[in-house]
């Protein structure tokens, strides 16, 4: 199947011949062609399938012809973040060029002032973050009557980020008849839901297994004895040593994390830098900028701020921390190994985070990840703070590491883990100055990270970077399948209140756009005043509000 095949524009076809897309992803030519007849389609795709192009293209055609009126968005593209937005934005300007059309995007960080006047001189395609969507909708800056195709993409990262009341605001108040283009990467129950009660006998395009991960991925864990902070920093370090890297992103869970884990691989010489939400908007976009141009190679981000980073050589995913949320895992990973090319995803596991590990593995429906097994981890220097404590129970129970391995982990060694030594001084490594606080810790007798790293022959194909410390020896790492340990799981769960566990829904600290507050408070027939034909098709008002309604039949499995 070509492009040609499924009927494009030919100024669309010439904007992707020139991009170098020969063919269709699956996705694509599986989602194009209900779409352009005006179909709803429920995209079940992770990133890197081509799903943007799934859902621009073919509204690209249909937006050829006819033109926006003043205030009157004909498509809206809603995404969970500025950068998605921003990715959205690029694929149209990119898809489009050899169209007339106009696009608008509202979202944090960009100058309304611009993109209003770009609204009332009338604009095709809008495309914005729900928050700033709604605000704007409620201050009558934009209508919503000409809207003909409502594309909501990455639905699943709207419901983590506790978007879904703004989404089911912005159903009720777009025309009854708009399409509804849907993507999403996994279907959690809410989000089943939702399309059960808004899209319209929808063609469902599942391209991957739901809820797997790309085939192209190799993945891997790293078992760490502790969840200590220098350890975990260590490990990191010692994997990326051996590691044949072009492009890399390095997810941690929490944004002071990201902070240091940048500036501790900075000082090691690796051309790393920061991305989370507490940064400017403006810095955010310009280290993405960087990073796609090549200035540096190792994005430490967040999970909203690297949301929709479109990076096609990035060779490595590196989770820092087990996500909290399973899902997280795919969109992570789903970063490298894009559009049929291949990637590593490697992931630290400390004994606390068996639980979420666990749930990555019945995501994924896996028993057990590849592990790398760093000889040295149990000498590696401790901070003695994070999440250490747990060591001592990992000791026992770690199915997944040969019986040697496991003898070689005492339970003493595990017991000092992070809570150690709180009064007594040491000297600090050079590496603390990055973290800030002196933290005490019993003596050591060596100082691992700061000798030379043994490397195996991947390291000779790794990119220099400048200043980066040279690597000695030979390789040590070997491979094997990390079983999961009921036992130590449910030692994890008793652990569970020790956590630090955000809410799944409104984790504010991370959220890119505010919530509409105005819209959620209003009945939501007010939407109906603005737009004339609300709501969903099934279950009405009711079902809205209370996501009332039966789960649609192709996830019965
Ligand atoms: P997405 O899943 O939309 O984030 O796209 C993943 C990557 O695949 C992006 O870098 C796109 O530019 C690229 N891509 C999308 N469609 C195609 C295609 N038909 N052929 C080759 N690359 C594509």
């Amino acid at each position: 199947m070509t492009f040609t095949d499924l009927g494009l524009a030919p100024k669309i076809l010439k904007a992707i011949a020139e991009m170098g897309y020969e063919t269709p992803t699956p996705i694509q030519a599986q989602a194009i062609p209900p779409a352009l007849q005006n179909r709803d389609v429920l995209g079940i795709a992770q990133t890197g399938t081509g799903k943007t192009g799934a859902f621009t293209l073919p509204t690209l055609h249909k937006l050829e012809r006819g033109r926006a009126r003043a205030r009157m968005p004909r498509c809206l593209i809603v995404c969970p973040t500025r950068e998605l937005a921003a990715q959205a934005a690029e694929n149209v300007e990119l898809y489009g060029k050899y169209l007339k059309l106009e696009m608008a995007l509202l979202i944090g960080g960009v100058s309304f002032a611009e993109q209003d006047r770009k609204l009332t001189k009338g604009v095709d395609i809008l495309i914005a973050t729900p928050g700033r969507l709604l605000d704007q909708f409620e201050r009558g800056k934009i209508l919503m009557t000409g809207v003909q195709t409502l594309i909501v993409d990455e639905a699943d990262r709207m419901l983590d980020m506790g978007f879904i009341p703004d989404i089911e605001r912005i159903f009720e108040i777009t025309p009854f008849t708009r399409q509804v283009l849907f993507f999403s990467a996994t279907m959690p129950a809410e989000i089943k839901r939702l399309v059960d009660t808004f899209l319209h006998q929808p063609v469902t395009v599942q391209i991957a297994r739901r809820n797997s991960t790309a085939k192209t991925v190799r993945q891997r864990i790293a078992r760490l004895p502790t969840g200590d902070a220098k350890v975990k920093r260590g490990a990191l370090r010692w994997i990326m040593e051996r590691e044949d890297i072009d492009n890399g992103i390095i997810f941690c869970n929490r944004k002071k994390d990201v902070d240091i884990v940048a500036k501790s691989l900075q000082k090691y010489g690796l051309k790393a830098e920061p991305i989370h939400g507490d940064l400017p908007q403006s810095v955010r976009t310009k280290t993405l900028e960087r990073f796609k141009e090549g200035d540096f190679n190792i994005l430490v981000a967040s999970d909203v701020a690297a949301r929709g980073l479109d990076v096609d050589t990035i060779t490595h995913v590196f989770n820092y921390d087990v996500p909290f949320h399973s899902e997280d895992y795919i969109h992570r990973i789903g970063r490298t190994g894009r559009a049929g090319r291949k990637g590593d995803a490697i992931m630290l596991v400390a004994p606390l985070d068996d639980k979420n590990y666990d749930q990555i593995l019945d995501l994924i429906n896996k028993d057990a990840i590849e592990e790398i097994d760093i000889p040295d981890i149990d000498s590696f220097p401790r901070e003695g703070k994070g999440r250490g404590r747990s060591g001592g129970r990992s000791s026992g129970g770690r199915g997944g590491r040969s019986g040697g391995r496991t003898s070689g982990r005492s339970n003493g060694r595990d017991r000092d883990g992070g809570r150690s030594g709180g009064s007594r001084k040491r000297s600090e490594p050079r590496e603390d100055s990055v973290d800030a606080k002196p933290v005490a810790e019993p003596k050591r007798e060596a100082k691992p990270e700061d000798k030379p790293a043994r490397r195996s022959a991947t390291t000779a194909r790794r990119r220099a970077a400048p200043g980066r410390k040279k690597p000695k020896d030979d390789a040590t790492e070997t491979a094997k399948p990390a079983r999961r340990n009921d036992a130590k799981r449910d030692e994890a769960k008793q652990a569970e209140p020790a956590r630090e566990k955000p809410k799944r829904a409104r984790r504010s600290d991370e959220r890119d756009d505010k919530p509409a507050a105005k819209s959620r408070s209003r009945n939501s027939r007010s939407g109906s005043r603005s737009s004339g034909k609300t709501g969903g098709k099934a279950g009405g008002k009711d079902s809205v509000t209370g996501f009332g309604g039966e789960m649609p039949s192709f996830f019965q499995n």
